[in-house]
């Protein structure tokens, strides 16, 4: 067998994820060797060049909650400087009603103050956004184009080491290293520490050593509208981005007058084909209505020109799955991100590497990241004995949407 080359910590995977991670490992000081069966960073969901990233505010567990302000937090310290401060507005549901001193109590105990989250009634957000509905306006909410930001977490570093084309087939202990497996059946590397960020493919590598992961895959469409200049839709569309049920992104007028407007996403769960479906723009533009309050507005004004179309991974509990996978010591996992990639892969980041680097979780703890939390995302809530915290977490907690839509989903 030939002796494969040896490094200490080994991320596989250079999706937003590994990447995050290893840009982390590498600001700590540490050498990586980051590891991708594609060409390049960011072939697959992370192409990706539109993810909005903003704390969440729903009615869902108290402790999802905490956890999407502190990812939140991170994410700007990461990438305030790099991604797109549009804000966001989170309109109130329709089967709600606006109640201002309530949300406002709600608000502060999820610790959002004004310059987070600020209620807005129907007529402040027509002055304020343009947007005749009420709801909580986040106006440090953004939007990434995660291809860019892999990329650049990846630059060249002279503790950075890149294997490209290599596709990992399986992992084997072997004199208390691990072995990474190529395609050929011959180990290509050796590592001390194993990060595994392949989101889908984290349950096949898993499944090498006997780990077996809940994990599956939901296809999502995003559609990139256009809107001609004199169009009725013209006149109604946002200047900030919307995220409700569904979201979108500012509309941008181009140079001849006419609009380009980024709605997304289907959400076809159990489905992994990335051939883009006129049946998911359809759901978008239905999308785009309810997210406006447009439901006289015809759609087919909303002309479908490019797409992305992104294969989420998401966990059984719908939470990400972050952290040392104690059952297998030497292995970190950072998979089943959802549709949350901005959020939980800044948190992957600062999480794992204290895992790896076995800190005292000092820094952690002051970022708010209790005991409590980090059970709730670790690998081991699968396994028997899992602690009760995380399991109640997951019960209540959704990594994407609330809950998967019931009624007829794009197709
Ligand atoms: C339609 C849509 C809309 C979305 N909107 C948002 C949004 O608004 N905000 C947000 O935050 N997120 C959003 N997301 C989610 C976000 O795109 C993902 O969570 C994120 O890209 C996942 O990153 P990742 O690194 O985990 O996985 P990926 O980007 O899929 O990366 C995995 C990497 O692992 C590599 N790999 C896999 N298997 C192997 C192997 N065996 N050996 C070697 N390499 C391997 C792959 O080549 C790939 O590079 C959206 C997703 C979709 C589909």
């Amino acid at each position: 067998m030939p002796i494969p080359q040896h490094h200490r910590i080994v991320v596989i995977g250079a999706g937003i994820a590994g990447a995050t991670i290893a840009n982390e490992l590498l600001e700590r000081g540490q050498s990586v060797c980051i590891v991708d069966a594609a060409n390049s960073p960011a072939s697959a969901c992370s192409s990706h060049a539109y993810a909005i990233a903003h704390p969440h505010i729903g009615r869902g567990s108290p402790r999802l909650l905490r956890l999407t302000r502190i990812a939140f937090l991170m994410a700007e310290a990461r990438w305030g400087k790099q991604w797109t401060q549009h804000g966001l507005f989170q309109p109130t549901k329709k089967d709600k009603v606006f109640d201002r001193e309530e949300l406002q109590i709600h608000l502060q105990t999820l610790d959002l103050d004004n310059n987070m989250a600020k209620p807005l009634d129907a007529s402040e957000a027509r002055a304020l956004l343009g947007i005749g509905q009420s709801g909580v306006w986040l106006p440090r909410g953004a939007s990434l184009n995660l291809a860019r930001a892999a990329n650049k977490l990846l630059q060249k570093h002279e503790r950075l080491t890149c294997f490209w084309d290599a596709h990992i087939s399986r992992l084997e202990l072997c004199d208390g290293r691990w072995l990474l497996f190529g395609n050929t059946g011959q180990p290509i590397l050796s590592a001390d520490k194993v990060i595994v960020a392949t989101a889908m493919e984290t349950k096949t590598l898993m499944a090498s050593i006997e780990i077996r992961l809940p994990l599956k895959p939901v296809r999502g469409q995003l559609s990139i509208f256009s809107i001609a200049k004199n169009d009725p839709w013209a006149t109604r569309l946002p200047r900030v981005g919307i995220s409700g049920e569904g979201y979108c992104l500012p509309a941008e007028e181009l140079a001849d007058g006419s609009h380009r407007w980024i709605v997304g996403s289907s959400f076809d769960e159990g489905e992994d084909d990335l051939e883009a479906r006129d049946s998911s723009d359809m759901f978008n533009r239905e999308q785009a209505q309810g997210l406006l309050d447009y439901t006289q507005g015809d759609t087919s004004a909303l002309k479908a020109g490019e797409c992305f179309v992104g294969i989420r991974c998401v966990a059984g509990d719908r939470l990400p799955i972050i952290g040392a996978l104690t059952q297998r010591p030497g292995i970190f996992l950072a998979t089943a991100l959802g549709s949350r990639g901005v959020l939980w892969s800044a948190l992957a980041a600062k999480l794992i590497t204290a895992q790896v680097l076995e800190d005292d979780f000092a820094l952690l703890t002051r970022l708010g990241f209790a005991a409590d939390l980090v059970a709730a995302l670790a690998p081991a809530r699968f396994f028997s004995g899992a602690l009760p915290a995380a399991s109640a977490l997951g019960a209540l907690a959704s990594n994407s949407k609330p809950i998967f839509p019931s009624g007829p989903k794009a197709k």
